[in-house]
């Protein structure tokens, strides 16, 4: 594949020159495989395919201004793979494993990593599935570890621009004690709905509160929730919410930058005290939000139509260790030899 428009990528699949996987057969993974097919041969009953027996990760490489090309914290990705993976009962991929087949599809496909002045970047999509047959509701026996990439555009096209979220009360994402906290394609599937109704009614997503009490706010569809009031960031905890690596990296870097980091239940009611609010993850590592709309009590919470200036620095922190601009104290980035 040759892109010469890379100002113009929208995040959208399309097919690289290479991807790669690894089956899990026996009690133990094989060798690395090299494809450059966008298909995969599985039985017809494989349980990812009947009971959702699957899991995801989603990570970035960036090229710098020095040509180097980035890969962002991918030992969180690892990490969080094996607890998704423990989850729903599937075969562990080890960090080790993950890591070089990581490194191994940017490097294969370096051609697609987009340039330093384009603000795209390549979107790095690991995957594992169940691929053993299975009727019976039980963990298949073999499993299938793959990671595709694709290049993706900034996803502000025109710069920084605030979005607006909805509640709505009688949509749940996970259950408190369900699969909330790894990320597995199910919690995807119950979102759709919502989702494509906050969409139909222009909301850029939806705002989900705990499943149990809707009380407090959980997080928004793909994206964690983060509030910025006077000098603390405020983050919810909850059971039911993907730890996102975006989030707890501006966790850091908001105290870095002398704020308060709080990480709390956040009553639903507290949306009227808070000076900024954003969403936070891989894609947009920060979206600012305008407007929060509470659909069932038709009440509108404002924080204004442009960026704050805390989320702005924010962004401009991350963006900066991401691309090489600013120092990386902590060993988040890998560059690929
Ligand atoms: C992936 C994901 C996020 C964002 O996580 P990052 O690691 O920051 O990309 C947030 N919420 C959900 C539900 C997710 O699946």
């Amino acid at each position: 594949m040759e892109i010469t428009d890379w100002k113009n990528l929208g995040f959208g699949y399309l097919k690289a020159d290479y991807n790669v996987r690894t089956w899990h057969r026996n009690g133990q993974w094989g060798p690395l495989e090299v494809s450059d097919s966008e298909h995969i041969t599985l039985p017809i009953a494989a349980t990812s395919f009947h009971y959702g027996q699957e899991a995801f990760e989603g990570l970035k490489a960036f090229r710098g201004q020095d040509g180097k090309i980035r890969v962002f914290r991918m030992d969180e990705n690892a990490k969080r793979m094996q607890r998704s993976a423990q989850g729903v009962m599937m075969a562990e991929v080890p960090t080790s494993l993950f890591t070089e087949a990581i490194k191994k599809v940017v490097k294969l496909n370096e051609s697609l990593v987009p340039p330093f002045d384009s603000g795209a970047s390549l979107y790095i999509r690991p995957m594992l599935i169940g691929a053993g047959a299975q009727i019976g509701v039980k963990p298949a026996d073999e499993y299938l570890f793959a990671v595709i990439v694709m290049p993706v555009g900034p996803y502000f096209k025109e710069g920084f621009k605030p979005t607006d979220l909805v509640i709505y009360r009688e949509y749940d994402r996970a259950a408190p004690l369900g699969t909330g906290k790894i990320k597995v394609g199910g919690n995807y599937a119950a979102s759709m709905v919502a989702g494509q109704r906050a969409h139909q009614n222009g909301f850029s997503a939806v705002l989900y509160l705990d499943a149990r009490e809707k009380k407090y706010i959980d997080e928004c569809g793909p994206a964690n929730f983060f509030a910025i009031k006077g000098n603390s960031y405020v983050t919810p905890k909850s059971e039911s919410i993907l730890p996102s690596i975006t989030n707890m990296s501006l966790r850091q870097l908001a105290s870095d930058m002398g704020m308060k980091v709080e990480d709390r239940q956040i009553p639903v009611e507290e949306l009227a005290d808070f000076d900024e609010v954003g969403a936070c993850g891989t894609a947009a590592v920060i979206s600012p939000i305008k407007r929060i709309y509470d659909a069932d009590n038709d009440l509108e919470y404002n924080y204004g139509t442009e960026p704050g200036k805390v989320c702005v620095a924010l962004y401009e922190k991350l963006r900066g260790i991401q691309y090489g601009l600013e120092p990386d104290p902590y060993g988040w980035t890998t560059i690929i030899e």
